[in-house]
This record gives structure tokens, C-alpha cells and sequence, in this order.
């Protein structure tokens, strides 16, 4: 009974911290504009293919599988974890044995199968950041907090698929032993650790079963509630995040409506049915509240796994830019605005912007708006929508683009083009 209690607590207090969390980043979220959704069949094979099938993984073979392995291991093992919180709330042991009959020990046999190939994906993900040390792991915004959240999630998976096995093991001889424990059948893998569990005592093993059992389930709360202060929140946010992607061509930018209306207007065309008439607002973006709904949820969904930077040409040739920091800095500023909010402290107020503050103009205007890093990203994030916004903020609220550039845009609005001809000499060069 004190067992029951103690577990009840334990999940309430679990329940409690994640619910309180997920409230915080969903009002993060909705910080940003809310934007009409264009309703599209494609959006359900994104999340189908993109986000549950991982297919742009793919593009990497090696860590794709072994990505696959945790990501199988951590969908799979969640059914044991059903019988953990079940046997902990009616303290039962092994609830769902006599009901699965013969089924139980293939199950149990497969999770282990899980366990001990998440294991081992954890440990070659961990050589790959700190023995191999990978570039796109070693990046400035790579350092800190980000590495080492990496490295706590990889080392919490191990240890708790050890801790599965041991109790398995453990289990297994007390079946052997006593009568009250419910038969598992043979387990291949923790059956590997019984020689050297079987020269302990009854009332040790029995205390090592449940340590394993206390520790998996406690761990596994506690990283349900870490999970949501870590970048680890992609295995959830992944799904809604690929459904509210765009799902325009990639490339295709999106026009600014209010500036739509004022050119069809001066063309003397008649203005589209679905822009509202009234007043601009700021045009582009320059803080969080500037950016879309859908962007502040991307950032809250990036895996930080650098695809985006590795392939970013600006970034290749020594640049200040990287789009992964992009993201991570739109997260950074909504935590931090967030935060400020709760507080009853000033919040979007507090004297700083997420350009300027977090993003600099040197990155932005670093950026070729290639699309490299929107194909390079496995869950469909768009670091160039956040660029694009910020650049639009500095070139139409500020004229604050670089020389070059604001030459560009008056030869454009007075010529017609890029160049400083007028639009009348463009077929002179068929002259003569
Ligand atoms: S669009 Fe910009 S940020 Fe993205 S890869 Fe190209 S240059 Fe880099
Ligand atoms: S934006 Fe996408 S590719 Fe870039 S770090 Fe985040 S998840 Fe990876």
C-alpha cells in the first residue's frame, strides 16, 4: 500500500510539471500571429511520411537507422511502460502476463530487442558528438547547454534500458525461486545478465527488481517532464509541426498582403477578395510577436541536429549564419519573453527585439535564400521564413539594408529592374 501511494504521488507530481509546461510553451506559442490555414491533403502525408515515417532522415542512411532504432524503442517500450503505471497504480506485478498468455515472453522478448538496440544507438550517437566529434556537432551555438542537453538525454536512455534489463534478470531468478512471481518465460537478452545476478540472495534480488523497477519508472516521469525543457520536445512537436508547414513550392515567397493590395491598386487592378483593407502594421518581422504562430512552434520543434547549417553555403564559406542558431535563437527569445510573462515582468517590453539582441543584421543579410537548409531539415522547418521577415523589417520599417542593396530596391521601384536604366532603353541593346 505504501508502494501505491508513494507511486500515485510520484505520477501526480509528474503529471503536474508536464501539464504546467505545456501550458507555458502554448502560451509561448501564441505570442506570434495567428494565421489562416490553407487546407491541403498534403499536410496529412507530411505528417504520415515526414514526421511519423522519418523519409528525410533517409538522406543520412547511417543515423537514420540508428535514429529510427530510439524512435521505434521509445513508441514500442511505451507499452511496457503502460504495464509499469498500471502495476504501480493497483500494485500488481507483471498485470498484463495471464492475459497475454504465450504473447507476453515474444512481447517482453522484443522490447528487450528495443532496449538493447536503443542502448546501443546511444552509445554510437555519444561517440559521434564527443570522440568523433562531428562538425555540424561543434558549431559556437553548440556549446553549453545544448551539448549537454544532448548528452544527458543519451545517457538517461542508456541507463534506463540497462535498468530494464537488470530487472528482467533479477526477475527471472525470483520466478525460478518463488512461485509468487509471475512467469515471464525465458528472455534472451537480461538472461544474459542471470549468471552473473544467481549467487545472490532472494531478499537481494527481490531489493535489486524493485530498485530497477523504482528507478526505470521514476526515470522515465522525470524525462517526460525534462523532455519538455529540452530540445527532445521534437518527438512530440514534430507532428504537429509538419502538418502546419507550408505547403507551397519550396522557394515560392510569400507575399506580404497589405504591400499586394497597395501594387494591384497603383496597377489600377482590383484588389484580392481575402486582404483586408485597413491599416499595415509592421511590416516584416522584428520580434516574436512579429513572427507567425506556426514559426515560434518550428522553433520548439527543431532537433538542433544541424542539417540546416551543414548545408548552408553562407555558412560553408565562413559566414556569421547558421540557420539552426536562427531557430534556436526565436526559442531562446520566446522562453525568455515567456518567462518574463509569468513573472509579471515586462515581457516583449523588456528593451530588447529578437533582431538586434539575438540575431544580428550580419546574419541576416549573410543569407542567399538559397532553401538549402529548408530541404536539408528532417521535420520541415524553415529557418529562411524567419530571415526573409527580419530583412523585411530592416529594408521597409528602417531603409536599414545595406548600401548596395538599397540601390537595388530604388532602380526596381523607379526602373523596373535592378539596374539603373530606365525601363524605355531595355531593347537598346538590339540596336546597332
Ligand atoms: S536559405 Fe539562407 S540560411 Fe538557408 S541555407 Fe540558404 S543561405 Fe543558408
Ligand atoms: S532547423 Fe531543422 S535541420 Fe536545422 S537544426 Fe533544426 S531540425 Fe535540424
Amino acid at each position: 500500500m505504501i508502494e501505491r501511494i508513494l507511486f500515485v504521488a510520484v505520477l501526480g507530481i509528474a503529471v503536474y510539471l508536464i501539464r504546467k509546461r505545456v501550458m507555458q510553451i502554448s502560451s509561448n506559442i501564441r505570442i506570434g500571429k495567428a494565421q489562416a490555414l490553407q487546407p491541403s491533403p498534403q499536410r496529412w502525408r507530411n505528417v504520415l511520411l515526414v514526421a511519423f515515417g522519418q523519409s528525410k532522415m533517409f538522406k543520412r542512411p547511417i543515423p537514420a537507422v540508428l535514429h529510427f532504432i530510439i524512435y521505434a524503442g521509445f513508441l514500442i517500450i511505451n507499452l511496457e511502460v503502460l504495464e509499469f503505471v498500471l502495476d504501480g497504480l493497483l500494485g500488481t506485478h507483471r498485470l498484463f502476463a495471464p492475459y497475454l498468455g504465450a504473447l507476453y515472453p515474444v512481447l517482453m522478448n522484443f522490447f528487450e530487442l528495443l532496449a538493447v538496440g536503443v542502448l546501443t544507438a546511444c552509445v554510437v550517437f555519444l561517440i559521434r558528438r564527443n570522440v568523433v566529434r562531428l562538425p555540424r556537432f561543434q558549431s559556437p551555438e553548440l556549446t553549453k547547454w545544448p551539448r549537454l542537453d544532448a548528452n544527458i538525454i543519451l545517457l538517461t536512455e542508456i541507463v534506463l534500458m540497462l535498468a530494464i534489463l537488470k530487472m528482467n534478470a533479477a526477475d527471472q531468478i525470483l520466478q525460478s525461486r518463488n512461485s509468487h512471481y509471475t512467469p515471464t518465460g525465458s528472455l534472451f537478452f537480461s538472461g544474459l545478465l542471470i549468471p552473473f545476478y544467481k549467487g545472490f540472495s532472494t531478499s537481494f534480488l527481490v531489493f535489486v527488481e524493485r530498485a530497477c523497477w523504482w528507478f526505470h519508472i521514476i526515470g522515465i516521469l522525470a524525462f517526460a517532464v525534462y523532455v519538455t525543457y529540452s530540445k527532445h520536445l521534437h518527438i512530440f512537436l514534430a507532428f504537429p509541426n509538419t502538418y502546419f508547414a507550408r505547403t507551397a513550392p519550396v522557394g515560392q515567397l510569400t507575399n506580404m498582403p497589405v504591400v499586394t493590395r497597395e501594387v494591384k491598386s497603383m496597377l489600377g487592378l482590383p484588389p484580392d477578395s481575402d486582404v483586408p483593407p485597413g491599416e499595415a502594421g509592421r511590416f516584416g518581422a522584428k520580434d516574436i510577436n512579429d513572427l507567425s504562430r506556426h514559426v515560434l512552434l518550428s522553433a520548439y520543434s527543431c532537433t538542433e541536429c544541424g542539417r540546416c547549417t551543414s548545408e548552408c553555403p553562407a555558412n560553408q564559406t565562413g559566414k556569421k549564419l547558421s540557420p539552426r542558431k536562427i531557430m534556436m535563437d526565436v526559442r531562446d527569445r520566446m522562453e525568455d519573453v515567456g518567462s518574463q510573462l509569468a513573472a509579471g515582468k515586462p515581457g516583449l517590453d523588456d528593451g530588447k527585439s529578437l533582431l538586434n539582441d539575438y540575431i544580428t543584421r550580419e546574419e541576416i543579410n549573410a543569407c542567399t535564400s538559397c532553401n538549402a537548409c529548408v530541404e536539408a531539415c528532417p521535420v520541415l522547418i524553415n529557418p529562411l521564413d524567419v530571415i526573409i521577415e527580419l530583412r523585411r523589417y530592416v529594408a521597409m520599417e528602417e531603409s536599414g539594408s545595406p548600401a548596395a542593396w538599397n540601390m537595388m530596391f530604388q532602380n526596381i521601384e523607379t526602373n523596373f529592374a535592378p539596374w539603373k536604366f530606365p525601363a524605355s532603353d531595355r531593347a537598346a541593346w538590339t540596336q546597332g
